[in-house]
């Protein structure tokens, strides 16, 4: 058991343990330009495993477009350009020869619009499974539904409704959907940009504590433009400001004693 895990009772303020933790995901000088606009600018972070790490800043800085560089969405912008280095357990994610659909079920993602399939419950969680050859049998296919259901804290409230349509779900519950969909195809990786921001606060509360349970298995990079939000639920937190990386490290430290004036201003509301 990796000495970084916490019970998943831990208050979610929890400080991070001084011990260094593996790096999951390596990113150096990573720059992503959208044409001619120059929209990260020499990136280079470790990310450790079995953690979340927040991403914070003004709107604008770039926190959504670090995250798409880390599953390869970035490819679908077609004016998107990706340069630098990015390793998840020393792969080079960037590598020609890289399939970036495994990649993807590697590295998963759950959206600010919680965005279920137009299909039942069951199928928005089996369809990734499937597509991956992942079952042998409908039993197979049905453990995996079901422990993925269960992991996103949803089995219970669906348990009865597995065939009704996905988007019959509360906005909550969808987007627990999504996360167990993302969980099913079995990612080590989960990437979350403002995943609470169309929720109400009990169903983003939910979602916080699912969050803390899942940094036992995965590791976990969310985009949030809640403070409150990247303290509660992260261990490291970085900041961005205008397309860099100003600076990261454990959340206690980066919410007491920032070392830039940018990351201070910013904690303390004067911008943003
Ligand atoms: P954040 O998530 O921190 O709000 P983004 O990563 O979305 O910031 O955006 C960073 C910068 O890149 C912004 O100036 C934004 O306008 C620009 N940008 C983002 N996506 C695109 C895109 N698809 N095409 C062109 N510019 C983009
Ligand atoms: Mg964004």
């Amino acid at each position: 058991m990796n000495a970084l895990v916490q019970p998943a009772t831990a208050a979610a303020t929890t400080l991070a343990p001084s011990a260094p933790a593996r790096a999951k995901v390596v990113a150096e000088n990573v720059n992503v330009h959208y044409g001619e606009k120059h929209a990260l600018k020499n990136v280079s972070v470790n990310i450790p495993e079995r953690s979340v790490m927040a991403f914070i800043g003004p709107s604008g800085c770039g926190k959504s477009t670090f995250l798409r560089c880390i599953n390869r969405m970035n490819d679908t912008i077609p004016s998107a350009r990706v340069t630098g280095r990015i390793e998840i357990d020393d792969l080079d994610i960037y590598d020609k020869s890289l399939d970036v659909v495994q990649l993807r079920a590697r590295v998963g993602m759950v959206f600010q619009k919680p965005n279920p399939f137009p299909k039942s419950v069951y199928e928005n969680v089996a369809y990734g499974p499937r597509i991956h050859g992942m079952a042998r049998s409908k039993t197979d296919l049905d453990d995996i539904v079901i422990s993925s259901l269960k992991r996103a804290s949803l089995w219970e409230e669906v348990k009865d409704r597995l065939s009704d349509p996905g988007t019959r779900l509360s906005g909550g519950q969808q987007q627990r959907l999504c996360i167990a969909r993302a969980i099913a195809v079995g990612p080590e990786v989960i990437l979350m940009d403002e995943p609470c921001s169309a929720l109400d606060p009990n169903a983003a509360a939910r979602i916080e504590e699912l969050i803390d349970e899942l940094r036992q298995n995965f590791t976990i990079i969310i985009v949030t433009h809640s403070i409150k939000q990247a303290a509660r639920v992260s261990q490291r937190t970085a900041f961005f400001h205008l397309g860099s990386l100003v600076e990261e490290g454990p959340t206690e430290m980066i919410f007491t004693t920032p070392q830039d004036r940018r990351t201070q201003d910013y904690i303390t509301g004067r911008f943003g």
